[in-house]
């Protein structure tokens, strides 16, 4: 069964007048429970594509087949997007349904994320590591069929970054929402996903469909992720041009 049909013919922005295509011929089926990456250069249309399937955004051509009509979809964003004035345990209150709102189930998921002793701070109070997790739990609080994640983990340490996506793995492997995981890091798509779709430069659409069978865990830096970024660089050099985790001088090879 499948978690999410994407068909999107084409996606135009007006610009200062005129048509820009952000997304063409986009076609792909993530099923139940796989996480599935989506790497391509900045640029290329990957948050388009999120608010898209997201419901966000209904001017496209084409059709998006998900669990956004039932509401059980989560999203993280680039940014954190906490509301300031709202406490952690109320950010995340939130996202819960009322009725009946589940009494209870904010605080049970902050605490298994270490942030039991957060609950009543405000969002500024947070290092940016630890509003990620905060953004992260208001999406897990749901149970989504569905989870989106647009970049999440940039422009955080490393350390940071990986603690973060191990606990993204933890919180995957209980109910396994299908995930859509966008990122412009090669490196990080090979250590996360089930498998990759690689985007063209704008306007997007999949040109390579990778299935990963690479054992868990593998870290952005360990040897399987390596000789798999290797092997791709070999194979597919245009490909490769303009993700972090690439040089310069390797994708021109
Ligand atoms: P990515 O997330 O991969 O960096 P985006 O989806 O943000 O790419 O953008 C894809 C293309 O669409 C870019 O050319 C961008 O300038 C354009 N674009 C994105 N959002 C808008 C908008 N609201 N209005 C006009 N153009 C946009
Ligand atoms: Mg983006």
């Amino acid at each position: 069964m499948n978690a999410l049909e994407v068909a999107i013919r084409r996606k135009a922005y007006r610009q200062d007048g005129r048509e820009v295509t952000a997304l063409t011929d986009l076609v792909f089926a993530v099923p139940a429970g796989q996480l599935a990456c989506i790497v391509g250069p900045s640029g290329c249309g990957k948050t388009t594509l999120l608010s898209i399937v997201a419901g966000l955004d209904r001017a496209f051509e084409g059709s998006v087949r998900g669990p956004a009509a039932a509401g059980r979809l989560g999203m993280v964003f680039q940014t954190p997007r906490l509301m300031p004035w709202l406490s952690v345990r109320e950010n995340v209150r939130l996202a819960l349904e009322p009725p009946p709102r589940q009494e209870g189930r904010a605080e049970e998921l902050l605490r298994e994320m270490q942030l039991g002793a957060l609950l009543d701070a405000y969002p500024a109070q947070l290092s940016g590591g630890q509003q990620r997790r905060v953004a992260l739990a208001r999406a897990f609080v749901r149970d989504p069929d569905l989870l989106l994640l647009d970049e999440p983990f940039q422009s955080l340490d490393a350390p940071t970054a990986q603690h973060l996506r191990e606990l993204l793995l933890a919180l995957w492997a209980r109910r396994r929402p299908a995930i859509l995981f966008v990122t412009h890091d090669l490196r990080e798509a090979l250590s996360l996903g089930d498998r990759v779709l690689f985007l063209s430069a704008g306007p997007g659409r999949v040109v390579l469909d990778l299935p990963l069978d690479l054992p868990r865990p593998r870290g952005p830096e360990s040897a399987a992720v390596e000789a798999l970024r290797r092997r791709l660089l070999e194979s597919y050099p245009d490909l490769l041009r303009g993700l972090a985790s690439v040089s310069a001088a390797e994708s021109a090879a």
